[in-house]
């Protein structure tokens, strides 16, 4: 795996990423809010108008947040279900996990969430118990993708689906190298100001950059099974939404 110029070992990244976001745990919420301008929220809220969990049924609506974090995602999928869906979050980092289940006390449906930690390449659930997986600016961070997208096959049943949100690569003329000055020239040192370390903040520049193009990705996708994929670029395709059907 490459980080810009600095060559890592793949058993060597999930540790530089589980440094990250254990410096980063506290502030996160804050920095996404402000590296984004509070946009990443309107694309949060559009995976999960896409995703329309049933707000009622005869049996529970299972649903695997995957690298769940601080708990955005199954905090939009619970207020979206009226209290109906069951989310599992799951990250593997205990500082965020700890962060998302001090939020949740405040959420409208607390009750229907747990909090639990594992690697999203070897997961702890049975085949089939999910409805729905969902990871949301998780998947870039895994070392082995390929893994990551096996085991998502693995724990969704049969009509089941997966919902990827991403960054992409910026395809607006223009908009591409003002993206590329801001990453490099205003994420690092605003990192640095609220989180008092830039490091972390160099990370994510890099690992957006080497995340494969959307077109690369929904091959990925394809070729652990999923069927029906599809992606949808978003604000000029800064990020992208996969999507795909275990059928
Ligand atoms: N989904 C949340 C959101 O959208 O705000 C959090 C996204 S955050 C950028 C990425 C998360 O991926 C971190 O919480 C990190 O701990 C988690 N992560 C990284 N590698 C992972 C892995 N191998 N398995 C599970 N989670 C992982």
């Amino acid at each position: 795996t490459h980080f810009g110029t600095r060559t890592v070992p793949i058993g060597d990244k999930q540790d530089l990423v589980n440094d990250v976001f254990h410096k980063v745990a506290r502030r996160y919420d804050l920095m996404n809010d402000l590296m984004s301008g509070g946009i990443h929220r309107l694309w949060k809220d559009q995976m999960v108008a896409r995703l329309a969990p049933p707000r009622g049924g005869a049996r529970p609506y299972r649903v695997l947040d995957m690298a769940g974090g601080t708990g955005d995602i199954a905090m939009r999928i619970l207020d979206a279900s009226h209290g109906f869906a069951q989310v599992t979050v799951s990250d593997i980092n205990p500082d965020m996990l700890a962060v998302g289940a001090e939020r949740a006390r405040t959420w409208r449906y607390p009750s229907n969430v747990e909090f639990v930690e594992a690697n999203a390449e070897e997961l702890p659930f049975p085949d089939k118990s999910f409805d729905a997986y969902t990871i949301a600016f998780g998947i870039r961070n895994v070392p082995r993708i390929e893994k990551a997208l096996a085991e998502a096959y693995r724990v969704l049943r049969r009509g089941g689906r997966l919902l990827v949100l991403e960054f992409s690569h910026v395809d607006v003329p223009g908009l591409d190298r003002l993206y590329d000055l801001f990453s490099d020239t205003l994420i690092p040192p605003m990192g640095k100001m609220v989180t008092g370390d830039a490091e972390p903040y160099r990370y994510l520049v890099e690992s957006i950059r080497n995340f494969p193009d959307p077109e690369r990705f929904a091959a990925m996708i394809a070729e652990a099974g999923f069927r029906r994929v599809t992606h949808t670029p978003m604000s000029g395709n800064i990020a992208a939404l996969h999507g795909g059907w275990k059928v």
